[in-house]
């Protein structure tokens, strides 16, 4: 099962080991890629580089994706490293906390502007730099959340969504010449620290009990009666950023459990 032996890539978004970029980020070593990790302040850099090594990997870079000069920073500096890259995963995502909860209506021009660029727009920027390097095609992967509908208190959060799912079926009409690949991998309710951060508020139905929440959600909504764990996700994106998923790209691929049949 070494697939990505050779293959060499940029994970952004781990946090600590609960973080839906960890599992990723544990599959594809498995699978004999080589990664590399950013974390956004020194607060994190003091996890995020003894999760990197925990994987033999001692390529980290500082990248604060509200900021275009780390990003075009963060690229360069993989050249000088690497020469080339393979594939990105982008599973990064920001809101002011307070407004993912109660009326989208009171979502503020500020929050609304510092959302957008780092759920949505940083995945454009990135894939932008990325397909610089890339010399042999690649894959770019971003992480959604079902942004079809409007799900009460997800607010700003969905609107972002929607603009980054549109994001990536106009980065694969740009980049397929290339032979560059963008998907994004839609899972439903991960218990990671950011989606408790997002449900701990007066108006989430989770606020009281959240592990109760996520058991009646499950028997309620999911056809297979449970909700994906990090694993299930990082074996779409192992399956998506290697060869055999060559011919797949411009998609948003739901992993559910049967929450959101289409
Ligand atoms: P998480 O909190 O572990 O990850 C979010 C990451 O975004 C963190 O590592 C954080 O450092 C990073 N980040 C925030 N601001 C940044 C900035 N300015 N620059 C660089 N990095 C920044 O939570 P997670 O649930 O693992 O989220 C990862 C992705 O998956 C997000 O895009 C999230 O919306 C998406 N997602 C999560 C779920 C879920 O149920 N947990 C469902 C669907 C999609």
């Amino acid at each position: 099962m070494d697939l990505m032996k050779g293959k060499k890539g940029l994970i952004m978004g781990v946090a600590n080991e609960r973080s839906i970029a960890w599992g990723i980020s544990q599959k594809l070593t498995e699978a004999g890629a080589e990664l590399a990790f950013t974390y956004p302040a020194d607060a994190l850099k003091k996890r995020v580089i003894p999760l990197a090594e925990k994987l033999n990997s001692k390529v980290t870079f500082s990248c604060d994706v509200e900021k275009k000069e780390d990003v075009t920073k963060l690229f360069e500096d993989i050249k000088s490293q690497w020469g080339q890259i393979d594939f990105v995963v982008h599973a990064v995502a920001f809101s002011d906390k307070s407004e993912l909860s109660g009326e989208y209506l009171n979502t503020s021009r500020e929050n609304f502007l510092r959302s957008m660029l780092i759920s949505c727009f940083s995945f454009t920027e990135v894939s932008k730099e990325a397909a610089k390097i890339m010399k042999e095609g690649g894959s770019l992967l971003t992480l959604t959340y079902e942004s079809t509908k409007a799900i009460p208190n997800y607010n700003v959060m969905g609107v972002c969504k929607s603009a980054l799912e549109t994001s990536v079926k106009y980065l694969a009409r740009d980049l397929g010449e290339k032979n560059i690949r963008v998907n994004a991998i839609c899972p439903v309710l991960i218990k990671t620290d950011g989606l408790i951060k997002a449900l701990n508020n007066k108006f989430s139905p989770a606020k009281k009990n959240v592990n109760k929440f996520f058991k009646e959600f499950s028997k309620q909504n999911s056809a297979l009666g449970s909700l994906p764990t990090p694993e299930h996700v990082a074996s779409m994106c192992y399956y998506l950023s290697q060869i055999e998923s060559s011919s797949i790209t411009g998609q948003c691929i739901n992993i559910d459990c049967g929450v959101f049949p289409q």
